[in-house]
């Protein structure tokens, strides 16, 4: 075999579990379908670190986003992506939401939940003064917090490249096939072959179970959409706003993004696996149903619309397994919210699957468990200017709004995993995701690209594969005529 694991899939699932199994002395493979990483559900949800009272006591998801969430500010210190602990609350609204918040808090405790508290109406506007004037009172979880769920991806994936899991991307697996002893998984980039493989191919990860002849589970599909708003809009609240959850999900949120900016969403939709468009209904509904949390939410300050796909599935619980038809096939499917909270915690339990499979662990002596990224608006002015005197594309700002320099820029086309796209330059730096979402910068970072990856400006993709953004060349006199 060429491998010893093989992962399908690059949201952050599957590179939790590249991080994890980077440690150890073996050869790990990354398959991911699209051009980038943290392509697919990793990079539309609501980038919240749940406390954990949500889940069924005894599920994996329950021990899993406990866990995880415990791990998640160690991890995001390490490789430096931008975490807040800045707690949640669930509101109750009603009569019926008290006893649901009750119900809550109990689950909590049972699931080990940290520092869990009813408060009374007072004690929650104490907290949030911006708070519906029908609250009854809230469910406090300290452990709570948000995060930024592709900045995490990367950094993971990142790490585990650094330390020799190699990384294939537009990759995607077409077939799949049993070898004595391992697998062989086809893709237009050729075929490879394993022991092991890990599915967390999120909302396809059915389709990949049926390749290897496992029809065990179905995904279903259920899209949220959202609004996010300018930064003006981004200290409407300081904590994470919560619903009472019922049974189509968690209800519409309102909480502050790390970047600073107001996100609210989603709702709860059946879907298509890939389709992300929003709808006008949808967008009506979350904005109806966020101004009962916090009836202020000036909504012409949104800079964005976007929606995700939850991988939902036919059982109850995260799939986590051995596939009971293809030995040596690990499924990590299902894995819907609190899928970004757990990931730490599931990186670490796909290589204990591992363990008991067989697989022999060495560590590895010199596996580098850090990362910096160097983000220019945060530098003193030492700093900056320390780094200016060394190359001065450090001091010319190309993203106005977030101040991204052509220094950070350059930097992450360098970087182990490069973006190839000017969605992808704007998820690893910032540039574009400011109030005037790229209208300024984004032909200087298409120019950028085109001449650090050595492109012709025309082979600049804005996104994934054929989204070019110019089509052909403009020649002179073209625009008067
Ligand atoms: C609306 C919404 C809100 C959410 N909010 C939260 C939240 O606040 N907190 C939280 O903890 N969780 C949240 N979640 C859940 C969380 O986003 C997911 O659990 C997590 O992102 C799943 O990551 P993944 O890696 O499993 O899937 P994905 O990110 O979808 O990654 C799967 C990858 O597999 C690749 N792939 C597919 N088919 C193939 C193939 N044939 N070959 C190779 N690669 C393939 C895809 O291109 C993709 O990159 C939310 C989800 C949604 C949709």
């Amino acid at each position: 075999m060429n491998y010893d694991v093989l992962i399908i899939g690059c949201g952050v699932t599957g590179a939790a579990c590249a991080y994890q199994l980077a440690r150890y002395d073996l050869r790990v493979g990354v398959l991911e379908a699209s051009n980038d990483v943290a392509n697919g559900t990793t990079k539309a949800n609501s980038a919240i670190v749940h406390a954990g009272y949500d889940p069924l006591p005894g599920t994996k998801m329950a021990r899993l986003n406990v866990l995880g969430t415990a791990l998640m500010g160690p991890l995001c210190a390490r490789l430096d992506v931008p975490y807040r602990n800045n707690g949640s609350l669930v509101l109750s609204l009603t009569e019926e939401d008290d006893g649901t918040l009750k119900a809550l808090y109990e689950r909590g405790l049972a699931n080990g939940v940290p520092g869990l508290r009813l408060l009374s109406r007072e004690e929650t506007l104490a907290l949030e003064p911006n708070l519906s004037p029908e609250l009854r009172g809230a469910l406090l979880a300290p452990s709570a917090g948000i995060v930024n769920p592709w900045e995490l991806c990367y950094a993971m994936a990142e790490t585990a490249v650094r330390n020799g899991a190699e990384l294939m991307r537009s990759a995607p697996v077409t077939a799949v096939e049993r070898l004595e002893g391992g697998w062989r998984l086809r893709t237009p980039k050729g075929d490879f072959s394993t022991r092991y493989v890990l599915n967390c191919a999120g909302t396809l990860s059915d389709r990949i179970a049926a390749l290897a002849g496992d029809h065990s589970f179905r995904i279903k599909p259920a899209k949220g959409e959202y609004f996010l708003l300018d930064k003006a809009e981004g200290k409407r609240v300081e904590h994470v706003i919560f619903q009472c959850p019922s049974r189509l999900g968690k209800g519409v949120l309102v909480t502050p993004t790390v970047h600073g900016n107001l996100l609210v969403g989603p709702n709860a939709v059946p879907s298509d696996p890939e389709d992300t468009a929003n709808s006008a209904a949808g967008m009506a509904f979350v904005r109806a149903s966020a101004l009962r949390s916090v009836p202020g939410i000036n909504f012409r300050e949104n800079i964005r619309n976007f929606a995700g796909v939850r991988a939902n599935s036919d059982r109850e619980d995260f799939i986590i397994e051995e596939s009971a038809v293809a030995p040596g096939f690990f499924h990590l499917a299902g894995i819907r919210s609190p899928g970004l909270s757990a990931a730490p915690a599931i990186g670490l339990e796909a290589v204990e699957l591992l363990r008991q499979a067989g697989l022999a662990l060495k560590e590895k002596a010199d596996f580098i468990d850090s990362r910096r990224r160097v983000r220019f608006h945060e530098l003193s002015e030492q700093e900056k200017n320390r780094l200016i005197a060394e190359d001065p594309r450090w001091g010319r700002v190309i993203c106005r709004c977030e101040t991204v320099t052509e220094g950070e820029i350059a930097a992450a086309l360098h970087s182990p995993i490069p973006p190839v796209s000017v969605n992808g330059v704007k998820r690893r730096v910032g540039a574009g995701m400011g109030r005037c979402q790229g209208g300024f910068c984004g032909p200087r970072v298409q120019e950028i690209i085109a001449r650090e990856l050595g492109l012709d400006p025309t082979q600049v993709l804005m996104d994934w594969e054929g989204t070019w953004v110019l089509c052909g060349e403009t020649r002179k006199g073209d625009a008067r005529q």
